[in-house]
């Protein structure tokens, strides 16, 4: 098995490759990203492990033209971003996972494993609740063959609920879940979303609806 690693921190990219050479691997590592994206065209290789922020061209474009350019190579993205938006963003341009910085050598080396078993097939991260099926990787919520994207809100609203099962949800654990701890949102922000939230299940024509308990939350119910 051969690795790509495209990283311009040279401590973190030669920790990378000790690790991977420990558990067999071979690899190569990239410092920019010119050079990384030339070697991830030229080269072959069963994974690549990708900065997003790199000197001369940034990780995204990388994955974007790499994708364009017919290489299927899984790709595993690294970076100190957080946000759902760039989580989203990349996996739409194709890459394959999304580790956060910091991450644990052991977290990086299960999803190695993960990528190269599985040969660039998108590792889903689904929950599934009545005839709904939220996909944690793109924020698409899904019912029978109909399918939206949730906004970053109600994405962290409709995956609280779909966990909770039939179990009440409090608005304030809504807020603090959707909107953080110390935030100034009120009650009535997350009515505001719930009614997005019911107009989405609307369309997609699902039986699942989200029943409201006066003063007290919310919990989805299953109407079959
Ligand atoms: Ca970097």
């Amino acid at each position: 098995m051969r690795v790509l690693i495209v990283e311009d921190e040279r401590n973190l990219a030669e920790t990378l490759r000790e690790m991977l050479k420990q558990n067999r691997f071979d690899s190569d590592i990239c410092f920019d990203g010119e050079k990384g994206l030339k070697y991830a065209q030229e080269g072959t290789y069963d994974l690549i492990i990708l900065d997003v922020m790199l000197p001369k061209v940034n990780g995204f474009t990388i994955v974007e033209r790499l994708r364009n350019a017919g290489v299927a190579t899984p790709i595993l993205l690294l970076t100190a971003r957080s946000s759902v938006d760039d989580y989203v963003h990349g996996l739409d341009l194709g890459a394959d996972y999304y580790l956060t910085k910091p991450f644990e050598m052991q977290e990086l080396m299960a999803c190695v494993r993960a990528l190269t078993r599985r040969h660039g097939e998108v590792v889903m991260d689904k929950l599934q609740f009545g005839d709904l099926m939220l996909n944690k990787s793109t924020c698409e919520l899904f019912c029978g063959d109909r399918s939206i994207r949730l906004g970053k809100k109600e994405f962290s609203i409709m995956h609280l609920l779909m966990m909770n099962g039939n179990v009440v949800v409090t608005k304030e654990q809504i807020l603090d879940n959707a909107w953080g701890v110390d935030s100034e949102a009120e009650d009535n922000n997350v009515e505001v979303y719930i009614s997005f939230l019911r107009k989405k299940l609307r369309y997609l024509h699902a039986e699942t609806q989200i029943e409201t308990l006066r003063k007290f939350g919310y919990k989805l119910q299953e109407n079959t």
